[in-house]
């Protein structure tokens, strides 16, 4: 190799790296759909009784709280984005605590951590606007949003009621938007990510559904229960949007876990995800 063609091949080495086209710290995608948990704190001291329980009727009455990144071979779903935002975390990292609700770490080093940027996500979705899952949300407003139009329309109403922190989602105002009207959404087309209607917790709440080739399949059940008690004993929380339409919504999951053969994963509940690798490791 003459010193001139070794010069150039280094010179379009350097350059394909200065674009991107070989340094990507972005793992190649998977053959099948992974899912990342990662830990976003936690709710301490709730009353049981706002969930229509007494206290010796819960095992646990204290709540995680979680997200999931889950990465399909075409691209990404991030669904859910904590109850603490990054930015109220300082410099040193310390734990952030904002009345009942705390967090150790924030999100997007976690993201990080499994090799993605918000920018990296192909699809954002909410189980619900409640606070304590939005936290994050302005961050994927570059990806393509997947939402309820109930939902949306209750986000972004005049006056916003319930559970709500507006300032933590305004940027999905003008995000790319796949709309649903009450109805579910195949997301990448073959059947192994699909986004559920099952509203009543709020107008437009939903659900996702995970087929995964090691674990089997998976029911990401946001908050259509908060306690498992509520699965077995049928009771809903007492400041649902429309509690008969929970029911329903529970009756219509309930009846696609049967069929299905789906785990149930309860968002809030610690047993679950106790059980769960956290990212960087992953669930296939
Ligand atoms: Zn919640």
């Amino acid at each position: 190799m003459t010193r001139l063609t070794r010069w150039l091949g280094l010179s379009i080495l350097f350059i394909l790296i200065g674009t991107g086209a070989i340094a990507q710290n972005r793992p190649a995608p998977p053959k099948t759909p992974r899912i990342y948990v990662f830990e976003n704190g936690s709710i301490k001291g709730l009353d049981p009784g706002l969930f229509n329980f007494k206290r010796e009727e819960i095992k646990e009455p204290d709540f995680v709280v979680v997200s999931y990144l889950i990465v399909h071979p075409r691209g990404t779903l991030m669904f859910d984005s904590g109850v603490i935002p990054d930015a109220s975390f300082k410099a040193d990292g310390a734990p952030v605590a904002e009345g009942r609700m705390s967090a150790s770490k924030p999100l997007k080093p976690q993201l990080a951590a499994a090799g993605y940027k918000p920018s990296d996500v192909t699809y954002f979705a909410l189980s619900h606007f409640h606070s304590d899952h939005t936290a994050n949300a302005n961050d994927f407003a570059g990806a393509t949003w997947i939402a309820q139009k109930a939902e949306r329309d209750a986000m972004f109403a005049e006056k916003p009621e319930g559970i709500i922190q507006p300032s933590h989602f305004g940027a999905l105002k003008s995000a790319k938007t796949r709309l649903l009207d009450n109805e579910d959404f195949d997301v990448f087309g073959d059947g192994t990510v699909v986004v559920k209607s099952a509203p009543g917790h709020t107008p437009g709440h939903q659900v996702l559904f995970v087929k995964l080739a090691k674990t089997g399949p998976v029911l990401l059940a946001g908050d259509l229960y908060h306690y498992p008690e509520e699965r077995t004993t049928g009771r809903v929380p007492t400041f649902e949007f429309n509690a008969e339409q929970s029911r329903a919504s529970r009756q219509k999951i309930e009846a696609f876990i049967k069929t299905t053969g789906a785990q149930l994963w309860i968002e809030h509940d610690i047993a679950t995800h106790a059980k769960l690798p956290k990212a960087p490791a992953y669930v296939e």
